[in-house]
């Protein structure tokens, strides 16, 4: 645990970094360029300097440090896979930064499969103050920047708890810029969760895309009465249009996204003109596999901040649309108009309200021996859970059945099965979740 001192030193470049945050987003694009070049300079250099992986694959493609130098040039480097990454994290920690202050972040993909990276104190803060460039976007609907009441549905040990529960001891965040914040799980049926945000009266509510869509759709058809925040937020997982236009034009409530992932803290954010999302190129270098603007493609992320765990060049997995022409919101930094590929399922339940697949999934991929997890619901009570086991480690069938009750209760029919693989889509995901029943 951190010392008095270093806390004040912690509070104070938090004081220093989110004071510059009104600006950076409209910041000259030359100096936002220039920025992130040296930034890509610095990182790379670090990377050689502390990891074999990085000298090797720098070797590899004939370059050393001092020929990249800026973000253009990441393109002529190879593109290092997830799943390289998510099964051996450690092989890109930095040495010298081992055992300094740092959190390692679990994430329960619907990849199917845990992910974990280590963030350093420093990159952690930064992402924390580079939080108020999301929340002023947001403030427009607000009306304010602080003090406003924000209810979240999502589980407990999310990233975003884990990284409120590490920055709370680490810095004094002053009252005057904290939010009344509650938290609602996302396991709750939908009419307790309403009659908990009816109670709590909160200006914003954030949580899942799909999950928040499933919620007002099932508000919307029911014909009750309901507290309506200023704001929706969601992140994570995408929103399905036609609930995005129902809680938008139908409900009056607007909505706004925000683009991160454990790789990188702070990729995006959707801007109060919801044209897209502003990529913050100054904390990271997001690029188009072999597409210009407007087209199409896979992306590409490398993450400025992060010195612990360097993350260059590296495919996230989502397919994205970058545009080059400015946003009317006149900040500068550059758009991301379309991101795909963080569609999720839902489980429902026989009363018609769902449940997200991250509250199903997340406790399934702790389990012992599990390596790999898929669900199938096949009717509202019965469930297939299909399994990669790590070899040579105990499993424990009964124990996952368990799990699984413990979310969506003691009466689901629950059939394990011993998988080899499990197989992606036809665009190249893997599924975790898997519902045979009629979508609507
Ligand atoms: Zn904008």
């Amino acid at each position: 645990m951190p010392g008095f001192l270093k806390r004040a030193w912690n509070t104070g470049r938090l004081g220093v970094w989110a004071r510059r945050e009104g600006a950076i987003a409209y910041w000259d694009r030359q100096e936002l360029a220039r920025v992130q070049d040296r930034r890509v300079r610095a990182l790379v250099a670090h990377a050689w300097r502390e990891t074999a992986y990085y000298r090797e694959w720098l070797k590899a493609a004939g370059a050393e440090p001092g020929d990249i130098r800026g973000a253009a040039d990441l393109a002529r480097l190879p593109v290092i896979d997830k799943i390289v990454l998510t099964r051996r994290p450690e092989r890109f920690e930095a040495e010298s930064l081992k055992g300094t202050d740092g959190i390692t972040l679990h994430s329960s993909g619907t990849s199917g499969y845990r992910r974990h990276l280590r963030h350093d104190a420093r990159a952690v803060l930064q992402a924390l103050a580079a939080g108020r460039r999301q929340r002023l976007a947001l403030a427009e609907y607000v009306g304010r920047e602080s003090g406003y009441r924000e209810a979240i549905f999502n589980r407990d040990g999310s990233v975003g708890g884990q990284l409120r529960a590490f920055i709370e001891t680490r810095t004094w965040v002053p009252k005057a810029v904290e939010l009344r914040r509650r938290l609602f799980s996302p396991v709750l049926p939908f009419a307790e969760l309403t009659a908990g945000v009816d109670a709590f009266q909160p200006e914003v509510i954030r949580g899942y895309g799909s999950h928040l869509g499933a919620f007002y759709q099932w508000l919307a058809e029911s014909g009750r009465q309901f507290h309506k925040p200023r704001a929706i937020v969601y992140g994570a997982d995408a929103m399905p249009p036609a609930q995005r236009r129902l809680i938008e034009q139908e409900l009056g409530i607007p909505v706004l996204s925000t683009y991160q992932a454990v790789e990188a803290l702070r990729i995006g954010f959707e801007c109060s003109q919801r044209k897209g999302f502003h990529i913050s190129v100054d904390q990271v270098v997001v690029r188009v596999r072999d597409k210009g603007p407007g087209e199409r493609g896979e992306m590409v992320l490398t993450n400025l901040w992060n010195y612990a765990t360097p993350v260059i060049n590296y495919q996230l997995g989502d397919l994205v649309t970058l545009s080059d022409g400015l946003c009317p919101c006149g900040r500068t930094l550059p758009l991301l108009t379309s991101i795909d590929g963080r569609a999720d399922d839902l489980v429902a339940r026989p009363d018609g309200t769902r449940v997200h697949a991250l509250a199903v999934l997340a406790p399934l991929q702790k389990a012992p021996g599990v390596m790999q997890v898929q669900v199938e619901q096949r009717a509202f009570d019965d469930f297939l859970l299909r399994v990669i086991w790590r070899q040579g480690e105990p499993r424990d069938e009964d124990e996952l059945k368990r799990r699984f009750r413990q979310v969506l209760g003691a009466g689901a029919a629950v059939h394990v099965e011993e998988v080899h693989a499990i197989a992606t889509t036809s665009a190249g995901k893997v599924k975790s979740l898997i519902s045979r029943l009629e979508q609507r």
